[in-house]
C-alpha cells in the first residue's frame, strides 16, 4: 500500500468516526413524568429528576456528558447523584468523570473485571498482530492505523470501539505511547470511570422518593456485565446494545451462543415496564423488545437451514429478506452484516 492510500484511508476513517460519535445532543424528550430520553446521532441514555437529585443512566462519552451537564444545570436545580451503567463498553460508559463531584457510580460487579488490565503476558490479539511492523511486541502510534481492527479485540467479545482520532489514548492504560497485548485486549476504556457501587443479581437505588432498579441479564453474546435499568414508577426500561428498538442489531458477534442472547432478551421481556428506551434506535412500546427477539430467531432459523443446505454467506445475503422489519432504522444497511455475523456465530460453535 502506498503512503497516499494509507492517508486516504485514515482520512476516511476519521470522517466516519467523527460522524458516528457526534457529541451534539440531538434529542431531549420527556418520555414519562420527570424522565428524559437524551441522545446524539447514534447513542441515547435516560435520566430521572427527583427532589434530591438526578439518576442518570449511561454517560455515553466525555463530550456528550459535558454538554448534557450544561443542559441539565440550565433546566434543573439538583445535581446528578447516581450514574447507572448498562455495561462497560466505552461508547456508552465513558465520560463519568464529568459527574464525579456529585455522583456515585453503579454497575454490575463484572464491570470491574473488564476495566482491570489483563495479565502482562497477554499476547497482541491475532487480528492485529500484523500491525506490529517492527516486531517488538508493542503497537506504537505509527503502526496502529486501522482502528476498525481494534473493534473485535476485547477479550473475544464484540465491542464497537469507534471513538475519535484520540482512540489510541483510550487504550494506552499506562500512558507510555505504546500498546501492549494486555492494553489492546482490555480495550479503549481509559475514560470509563469504575463503579464504586456494584451488585450481583439485582439492585434498587432510591433517591427523592423515586427508584431505579438494575437487573443483571446474565452472560450473553454481547458481554457479561449487562444491566437492564428499570424505572418502575415511570414504567420505563433502558437497555443498550443487546436490545435495540425499531432497529436491527448493528452486529451479531460474540463468544457465546445466540441462545444466551435470546435468554437475556426474554429476561427483559419478563420485567414490568411498558416503555422501552434503547441506547440505539427510538423509544417504543415494550412489545418491540419481543419483535427484536423474533428478528434474531427468524434470522437464526433461516441461516441454520441455509447452512444445512450448503449455502454460502453470499447466497444467503442474496436470498434472505426480513420483510416485516423492512421499515426499521438501518434495515438495509445492517441486514447483510447481520446475515454474515449470524452465519459465523452458528458455524463457529
Ligand atoms: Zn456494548
Amino acid at each position: 500500500m502506498t503512503r497516499l492510500n494509507i492517508a486516504a484511508i485514515t482520512a476516511a476513517l476519521i470522517g466516519l468516526t467523527q460522524s458516528a460519535f457526534a457529541q451534539t445532543i440531538e434529542r431531549f424528550e420527556e418520555i414519562a413524568d420527570d424522565l428524559y430520553y437524551v441522545g446524539n446521532a447514534t447513542h441515547n441514555t435516560v435520566f430521572l429528576v427527583t427532589d434530591e437529585g438526578i439518576i442518570l443512566a449511561d454517560p455515553v462519552n466525555y463530550g456528550f456528558s459535558t454538554e448534557l451537564r450544561a443542559e441539565i444545570e440550565s433546566r434543573f436545580d439538583v445535581p446528578v447523584r447516581y450514574v447507572l451503567y448498562s455495561h462497560h463498553h466505552a461508547d456508552h460508559a465513558s465520560g463519568g468523570a464529568v459527574w464525579a463531584d456529585t455522583a456515585q457510580f453503579v454497575g454490575h460487579e463484572n464491570m470491574l473485571r473488564y476495566l482491570a488490565l489483563p495479565p502482562a503476558d497477554t499476547p497482541i490479539p491475532p487480528e492485529v498482530v500484523d500491525w506490529d511492523m517492527d516486531g517488538d511486541g508493542l503497537l506504537e502510534g505509527h503502526e496502529a492505523i486501522d482502528w476498525r481492527g481494534f473493534n473485535t479485540s476485547t477479550r473475544g467479545e464484540f465491542f464497537l470501539a469507534g471513538f475519535s482520532h484520540r482512540l489510541f489514548d483510550f487504550y494506552d492504560y499506562d500512558g507510555d505511547g505504546a500498546l501492549s497485548g494486555a492494553e489492546i485486549t482490555r480495550g479503549p476504556l481509559n475514560e470509563v470511570r469504575a463503579p464504586n457501587i456494584t451488585y450481583r443479581d439485582e439492585l434498587t437505588i432510591t433517591l427523592g422518593g423515586k427508584t431505579a432498579k438494575l437487573v443483571y441479564t446474565g452472560p450473553h453474546t454481547h458481554s457479561d456485565d449487562m444491566s437492564v435499568i428499570i424505572f418502575p414508577e415511570e414504567s420505563v426500561g433502558y437497555m443498550a446494545d443487546f436490545i435495540s428498538i425499531v432497529r436491527p442489531p448493528r452486529w451479531i458477534r460474540g463468544v457465546r451462543p445466540i441462545e444466551t442472547w435470546l435468554a437475556a432478551i426474554r429476561l427483559v421481556e419478563a420485567q414490568d415496564f411498558t416503555i422501552a428506551a434503547p441506547g440505539h434506535g427510538a423509544v417504543g412500546d415494550a412489545e418491540y423488545i419481543t419483535l427484536f427477539r423474533e428478528y434474531l430467531e427468524q434470522l437464526r432459523d433461516e441461516i441454520r437451514a441455509g447452512i444445512e443446505a450448503g449455502e454460502t454467506v453470499e447466497q444467503l445475503q442474496a436470498r434472505i429478506q426480513m420483510d416485516e422489519y423492512s421499515d426499521w432504522i438501518s434495515y438495509d444497511a445492517f441486514l447483510p452484516q447481520n446475515i454474515e455475523d449470524m452465519y459465523n456465530l452458528l458455524t463457529n460453535q
